[in-house]
């Protein structure tokens, strides 16, 4: 959706040169590596086509996405010389969509790679790969007895061009979680059979824990997004998004009338509660239910009672300007994405890819088109 056609229609105001700046912030972090972007899953939900122009006007040149058909939407958004990795690797009957779309996969066991070397042969061309293997996640990726296969016949890899072998840590955002140098340990022991190949490893946090971690390539996606790569720390990057909910109606409740399904919450005393249009299908998340917060005019107000699927709630008595067609911030500068998180119990990755269709997506200061 674009821009915002009725009142009511949350909006989620993307600011893309934050995104760069991140980017710019993150890249600073590197020495020697490279600085990918991470965009799957619709670019955390903010829009992968606008993100990943903006980036790729920054200088990005590597982008990586789960699925092929994301891969296919910024097949012709990205420039000629960048790479485009699809994580979830090579399914049957993709082939032809890969060299077609000169689209990367990331190989995830022997016999991905086997198929993909086969492809090679039958268009008599070297066809671009990247190897994953896994050293520590335990979900996508060769394990330990296929990458030993491999690297006892790498003749299997006759015909790839292998741009980066690669893998993922499952810990990064805990620092000090004896896991990430156990990783460190063995993907830099594989990776050494391999000399020939670029290597990459981290992602947003695993850049924070050094420059051994380093490699060739870093693979961001959370901190482009504004999301703190080292919890607990202050954050390193920028708060990106928006979020803003219209208040339908406001009323005064007075006890012993109760708010929402469930009857959840009782007023104490004489209440003023703006309705807002927005609720869980608008990824508002459920358990943000008596929890949540908002922002008007600076101040913040809670979620009273219930979220439900196309509503909230707000206990607005401290902020008597507001006023019906108002503009509630749900997340923004004022209320981070990580403490809408911590709020609803979740993680930032989740309150931004739950974002829902119904939302506008308005893009601001886009240095694609300044
Ligand atoms: C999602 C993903 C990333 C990006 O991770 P962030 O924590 O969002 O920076 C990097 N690599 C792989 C393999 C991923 O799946």
């Amino acid at each position: 959706m674009a821009a915002p056609l009725f009142v009511s229609q949350p909006v989620l105001t993307v600011d893309l040169g934050r995104i760069v700046d991140n980017y710019v912030t993150l890249r600073a972090r590197l020495a020697n590596a490279a600085c990918a972007a991470v965009v799957k899953a619709d670019g955390y939900g903010l829009g992968a086509a606008r993100v990943a122009a903006a980036l790729a006007a920054a200088g990005c040149r590597q982008f990586f996405v789960a699925h092929l058909a994301e891969g296919l939407a910024l097949a012709s958004i990205v420039p000629r010389d960048a790479h485009v990795f699809v994580l979830h690797g090579l399914l049957p009957g993709e082939s032809e969509t890969y060299v077609r779309h000169k689209l990367v996969p990331v190989l995830n066991d022997l016999g991905q790679i086997d198929a993909w070397a086969a492809e090679a042969r039958r268009f008599n061309r070297a066809l671009p790969a990247a190897i994953h293997i896994d050293t520590g996640m335990s979900r996508l990726g060769l394990d330990e007895h296929e990458t030993e296969r491999l690297i006892q016949d790498e003749s299997r890899l006759d015909g790839l061009d292998v741009l980066y072998v690669m893998s993922h840590l499952a810990c990064a955002e805990e620092g000090e979680h004896p896991l990430n140098a156990e990783q460190l340990a063995r993907f830099s022991r594989w990776r050494a059979a391999f000399p020939w190949a670029r290597a990459s490893l981290v992602n947003s946090s695993g850049i924070f824990l050094g420059p051994d971690y380093h490699f060739d390539l870093a693979r961001p996606g959370s901190a482009l997004y504004g999301i703190n790569p080292v919890p607990r720390r202050p954050n390193p990057v920028r708060q990106v998004v928006r979020l803003e909910g219209k208040i339908l109606q406001i009323r005064e409740v007075d006890p012993p009338n109760t708010v929402g399904y469930g009857a959840t919450r009782r007023v104490a005393t004489r209440t003023r509660i703006a309705t807002v249009a927005a609720g869980y299908a608008d990824g508002w998340l459920r358990t943000l239910s008596n929890r949540g917060q908002a922002n008007f005019g600076g101040l913040r107000v809670p979620i009273i009672g219930r979220v439900s699927m196309d509503l909230i709630t707000l206990d607005i008595t401290a902020v008597p300007q507001a006023a019906i067609g108002d503009g509630v911030e749900l997340m923004g500068d004022q209320l981070s994405v990580d403490e809408v998180a911590e709020l609803a119990g979740t993680i930032g990755y989740e309150v931004l890819t739950r974002i829902g269709p119904r939302v506008a997506r308005v893009y601001v200061n886009d240095p694609a088109h300044a």
